[in-house]
């Protein structure tokens, strides 16, 4: 029987993409075998590529002077791959809020020099903190943001104003899950695992102009230039990962696209939000304003207590509530895949369990 899954990545995947997955999985179309069993350059797989950046397109609304890179080696891969391409001052914008933002900053450290224009550490990371822009250096290569914060529960709703500065954006945790106006970034990128696909495919979206800047001195495998120039196959790209990528843009174009699915994510977040607000026994500690639509934290305020609701939550067939190592209590992530059923049901849990306690 399958549960309602909470984790934060790799995280649940639609059921219709799954099914269907399972279907063409030992014969995909007329091909007589499996995706993974293609080659990557054979017309089934080339149609499956170009689909899958086509309807990415399609529900980001991406424009024409924005490459799309499906590339290996996840989120913190591109912690590196950033500096390495946009070096050109020597010098980068950063702004903390959480353990995802700290990794990024160590990797752009080894490249070039990092500047810190806020953070939000002082408070264990439960906002966003407010930008001075005065603060940001009008001649750094990046600014660089989390623009969802999967551990700690905190997102953006506004960019600084960084004129002609590119804005580059980890949306690992919240790609797709409401409407962002891509012209606004440089670049953007996500690892799959979290809203889009399984592991092991890393999606780059990139303005032109940013890509072919990289010193001699860049690997080949770690410049933009050169997954730009093959389109994601200068080596054998990760075939599988892609064709779910691609089925998942389906269901996503199929249930109306971004906007409808940003609706069902501000319903599912709020039910939540003003469940944990009204209770007695569950707290979230983040400004409301900041508060992260895909992964919700909450406490009891008892660590014992908080072990014993995972426990039974999971009893219940809904599963991989425990926050993260580094901060304890409760998460539950909601991306797009969840039903709204998933978090009503979560609901009447905590009810029932705080009557109980
Ligand atoms: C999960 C996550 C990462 C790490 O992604 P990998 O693909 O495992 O490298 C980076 N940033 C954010 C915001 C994440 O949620």
């Amino acid at each position: 029987m399958r549960v309602y899954n909470f984790s934060a990545g790799p995280a649940n995947l639609p059921l219709e993409v799954l099914e269907k997955a399972q279907k063409e999985l030992v014969d995909y179309g007329q091909a007589g075998m499996s995706v993974m069993e293609m080659s990557h350059r054979s017309a089934d797989f080339k149609e499956i590529m170009e689909d899958a950046k086509a309807l990415l397109r399609k529900l980001m609304n991406i424009p024409d002077n924005y490459k799309i890179l499906f590339l290996q080696g996840g989120a913190s891969l591109q912690f590196a791959m950033v500096p390495l391409n946009l070096k050109k001052n020597g010098k980068a914008d950063f702004i903390n809020t959480g353990a995802w933002s700290k990794k990024a900053i160590k990797e752009s450290k080894k490249v070039l020099d990092v500047n810190v224009i806020a953070s939000s550490e002082d408070k264990t990371f439960s906002y966003i903190p407010e930008i001075d822009e005065t603060k940001l250096q009008k001649d750094a290569d990046f600014l660089h943001i989390t623009q969802n914060n999967t551990i700690y529960g905190t997102r953006y709703t506004q960019l600084p104003d960084t004129g002609s500065v590119p804005v580059v954006a980890d949306m690992s945790s919240c790609i797709l899950s409401e409407e962002f106006d891509v012209t606004k970034y440089g670049i953007i990128y996500a690892g799959a695992q979290k809203n889009v696909g399984p592991a092991g495919v890393t999606i780059v979206i990139i303005r032109e102009d940013l890509i072919g800047n990289a010193a001699e001195s860049v690997p080949t495998m770690l410049n933009y230039e050169t997954h730009s120039e093959a389109d994601s196959m200068f080596n054998t790209p990760p075939t599988f990962a892609i064709y779910i990528a691609k089925l998942v843009f389906e269901w996503l174009d199929k249930n109306g696209g971004v906007k409808a699915m940003q609706k069902v994510n501000e319903e599912k977040a709020k039910m939540l939000y003003d469940y944990i607000d009204s209770s007695k026994m569950f707290s979230n500690p983040v400004t409301p304003k900041d508060r992260s639509m895909m992964n919700v934290t909450f406490v009891t305020g008892n660590e014992d207590l908080d072990a014993k609701f995972v426990k039974e939550a999971k009893a219940q067939g809904l599963c991989n509530l425990k926050g993260h190592r580094s901060v304890g209590g409760m998460r539950a992530s909601i991306y797009n895949a969840m039903p709204k059923a998933g978090v009503e049901k979560l609901i009447a849990f905590m009810k029932e369990f705080e009557a109980n306690n």
